[in-house]
């Protein structure tokens, strides 16, 4: 039976500041994703906080939202067989030194803080994260 899902991806401010955007974006065409909606946009620091509020009690949540709203993001919904689990492992692991080769994260990421792009982790959060950037 087919698993068709929807996940959120963010193309976060490292990458899009060193224009990756459309590498990126090729590579989740290249692997069979559609990307049925997608939208490049500057948060602010509070929608960033809101974003992540499962990790508001972390060290580094302050952190985190400054980066995230630091510039221009590139918001994508993406569709596939599998999407979330398909996506994360395309991603890679949090720490790009600890990503598998081939991998966006290993390609691109800088540091565990500026690793390139975010993969919604489950359905609900999917549902809430696509939701987040595309309400209207
Ligand atoms: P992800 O789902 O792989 O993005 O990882 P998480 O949801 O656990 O964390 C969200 C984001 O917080 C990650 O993408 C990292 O940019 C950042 N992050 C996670 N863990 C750490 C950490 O230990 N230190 C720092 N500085 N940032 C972290």
């Amino acid at each position: 039976m087919s698993n068709i899902e929807q996940t959120l991806s963010i193309i976060k401010p490292d990458a899009v500041e060193r224009n990756l955007d459309n590498k990126i974006k090729s590579i989740f065409i290249q692997e069979g994703f559609k990307i049925l909606k997608e939208k490049k946009i500057k948060l602010e620091k509070e929608d960033a906080e809101k974003f992540y509020k499962v990790h508001e009690t972390k060290p580094f949540y302050n952190d985190l939202c400054e980066y995230l709203s630091s510039g221009p993001v590139v918001a994508m919904i993406l569709e596939k067989e599998d999407a979330i689990l398909s996506n994360r492992k395309i991603m890679g692991a949090t720490d790009p030194k600890k990503a598998d080769e081939g991998t966006i994260r290993k390609k691109f990421g800088i540091s565990i803080d500026r690793n390139s792009v975010h993969g919604s982790d489950s359905i609900d959060n999917a549902k809430v994260e696509i939701n987040f950037f595309f309400r209207d």
